[in-house]
C-alpha cells in the first residue's frame, strides 16, 4: 500500500470512479489504530473533499517539469501544463499548512489562488489535449 504526504496528487484506485473524480491533492494524514503504516487521507478533488484509506488511492507521478516529445508544439505545452501543476500544487500545500493558523481573510486570499491556480492548469491541460487531438502526435 502506497504512503501519500500533504500535497501528493493521486486518482481514485476505483477505475470506474478515477475519470469522474479527477486528480486529487492529499490535504491531511491521519493515523488509525491499524498500525505505523495504516493512514486515511483527507483528499480534495475538484467536486468534493473525501476521506479515504491508502488501499483506495493511486499515486500521479508529477514533478518533471522536462520532456520530449518529437512534437515540439507538444513539448512546450506539456512543459506549460507540469510547471501549472507544480504551482498549484504549491498553493494548496500553503493553503492545508496555513488552516486554522492564519486570519480567515489571509485563507479566503490562499484559497482564491488556489482555484485561480487550478484554472490555469486545466487550461493547460486542454490546451495540450487540443494540440494532440488535433496534430495527432
Ligand atoms: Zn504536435
Amino acid at each position: 500500500m502506497s504512503v501519500f504526504k500533504v500535497g501528493s496528487r493521486v486518482y481514485l484506485a476505483n477505475a470506474a470512479l478515477r475519470q469522474s473524480a479527477g486528480i486529487g491533492t492529499v490535504l491531511h494524514v491521519i493515523s488509525t489504530d491499524g498500525g505505523p503504516n495504516d493512514f486515511v487521507y483527507d483528499v480534495k478533488f475538484a467536486s468534493a473533499r473525501r476521506t479515504l484509506r491508502g488501499s483506495e488511492l493511486i499515486p500521479v507521478r508529477t514533478g518533471r517539469v522536462s520532456a520530449s516529445f518529437s512534437c515540439e508544439e507538444k513539448t512546450s505545452l506539456w512543459i506549460a501544463h507540469q510547471k501549472a501543476l507544480n504551482a498549484s500544487m504549491k498553493a494548496l500545500t500553503t493553503l492545508a499548512d496555513s488552516a486554522g493558523t492564519v486570519a480567515k481573510v489571509e485563507f479566503e486570499f490562499l484559497k482564491k489562488r488556489v482555484d485561480y491556480l487550478e484554472q490555469r492548469v486545466e487550461m493547460a491541460r486542454q490546451r495540450l489535449d487540443e494540440h494532440v487531438a488535433k496534430h495527432r502526435c
